[in-house]
């Protein structure tokens, strides 16, 4: 079933138009990965979704209704969690208050709790008491992933969560999404490093200049369409 789409989303900055028209589906129980270049619009479709940019309030539909005009609060309330680039950890808060804040917005039951996040990552139980900057890149994007958790989401949106880290705490991070798909949770997964994108995605779209220019199933996927996707004709 169909959970989430985009159809025909634009976005401006001021006068500065990032996205012309951009179609996606997400559908119930899905990994679908968005790749592409800096500057694709990737962010601007996540920013979009998430509420945090209001340009096309038809554009956005979730659970069968509009939301591009809906806050971010409300939308979180919704279903619909972010793990936003750049992680965005409250830096005087520990690692369990950060956690604890992402219930906030939306309290409901389900799979995720302090005791499940640990769980996941044993190393934030470790850490629980110690602030969110006393932590590595990795921990701090493993408090970012389980903050977006703890509010049971339908929908997890995850901005470029490998961005800065070494391959190896990539691995680690990447190795949480199945466990996340598995407790029925959707993902949608912003990705410039093309191979993860693969590996977790049961469905890629690829942007360029504010366009999907490829969609597939990775298996359906040659590595010449997406290069000229990912990168344009040469
Ligand atoms: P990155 O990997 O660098 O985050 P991206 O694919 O996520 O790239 P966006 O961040 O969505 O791309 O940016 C799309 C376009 O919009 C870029 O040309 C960028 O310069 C521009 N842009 C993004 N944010 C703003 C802003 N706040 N004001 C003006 N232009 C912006």
């Amino acid at each position: 079933m169909t959970l989430l789409t985009t159809q025909n989303l634009i976005a401006h900055y001021g006068d500065f138009q990032a996205l012309f028209g951009v179609d996606i589906q997400l559908n119930e129980g899905e990994t679908v990965a968005i790749i592409g270049a800096n500057g694709a619009g990737k962010t601007t479709l996540m920013r979009s979704i998430a509420g945090v940019l209001h340009n096309a309030p038809d554009a956005i539909r979730f659970d069968d209704t509009g939301i591009g005009s809906i806050h971010a609060a409300d939308i979180l309330a919704k279903g619909i969690a972010m793990v936003p680039e750049g992680r965005k950890l409250f830096p005087s808060l520990s690692v369990e208050e950060n956690l604890q804040i992402g219930c906030y917005g939306r309290k409901v039951a389900g799979p995720w709790s302090l005791d499940t996040v640990y769980d996941m990552f044993p190393i934030l139980r470790e850490r629980r008491h110690n602030p969110g900057t006393a932590l590595s890149g990795g921990q701090q994007q493993m408090v970012a992933i389980g903050r977006a958790l703890m509010s049971n989401p339908k929908v997890l949106l995850c901005d470029e969560i490998s961005l800065g880290l070494a391959p190896v705490i990539i691995k680690d991070i990447y190795a949480a999404l199945p466990r996340i798909k598995k407790t029925g949770t959707s993902i949608v997964v912003v990705e410039q490093d093309i191979s993860q994108a693969l590996r977790v995605a049961d469905r890629v779209y690829c942007m360029m200049e504010g366009k999907v220019t490829l969609e597939g199933r990775p298996q359906d996927l040659t590595r010449d369409a997406i290069q000229a996707a990912y990168f344009g004709a040469t």
